[in-house]
């Protein structure tokens, strides 16, 4: 099945003067919505948003469509959201339908997963779990900054400190990417910190 581009000539401001213009008319909305899933410029994805809550608000308001229904196929629907079962803990995850590929996280067991929506199907891939950095007394130390032979009381104000610096609470504001990075910090601290007390554990 081969597909058409009738707008792939206009640019996203015609496609929004277009869109403007024949809001009433279904099937080419959709046409035009079809044509700015091709493209991923601010200005398309935005216009994307804008008609897909046009929709959106019509399959709600009214089943009646204008004119030119008749004589023009339908383009297949395509779901707004998609449920994922986590593969690591069965959580149920909604994530938005795109025709991109996007990397995504269970918000329960922080498996990760890509996801994108292509030639009609959702494509869901769960990435492998990130191996566990294996945490040696010595890389422990030097991750809480204490020096060999250092007193637990001395390790036990490091580990303090250092959480107190890399909680998640401190980083609520930061995009993603440097929420996920100081969340992986603070696990590794975690952990050097258990290596360190299990160790002057042992020694007793
Ligand atoms: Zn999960």
């Amino acid at each position: 099945m081969s597909r058409t581009r009738p707008y792939i000539q206009e640019s996203a401001k015609e496609l929004e003067t277009l869109f403007e213009s024949v809001k009433d008319d279904l099937p080419k909305v959709k046409r035009i919505l079809a044509e700015l899933k091709h493209r991923s410029t601010p200005s398309a994805v935005t216009l994307r948003e804008k008609v897909e809550r046009h929709l959106k608000g019509e399959a709600k308001t009214s089943k009646s469509h204008g004119p030119g229904r008749a004589d023009e196929p339908p383009l297949p629907e395509q779901p707004s959201h998609h449920i994922v079962d986590c593969k690591g803990c069965n959580t149920r995850i909604r994530i938005p339908v795109k025709e991109v590929c996007v990397v995504y996280r269970c918000p329960n067991c922080h498996l990760s997963f890509e996801a994108e929506y292509r030639g009609g199907v959702m494509e869901i891939v769960f990435l492998p779990a990130q191996q566990e950095e294996h945490i040696t007394e010595d890389s422990a130390r030097s991750i809480l900054g204490v020096a060999a032979g250092a007193p637990f009381a001395e390790i036990k104000t490091a580990w303090r400190r250092l959480s107190q610096q890399y909680h998640p609470d401190k980083h609520q504001g930061l995009p993603e990417r440097l929420r996920r990075a100081a969340e992986i910090e603070m696990a590794r601290i975690n952990r050097a910190y258990q290596v360190l007390a299990r160790a002057s554990a042992e020694e007793f």
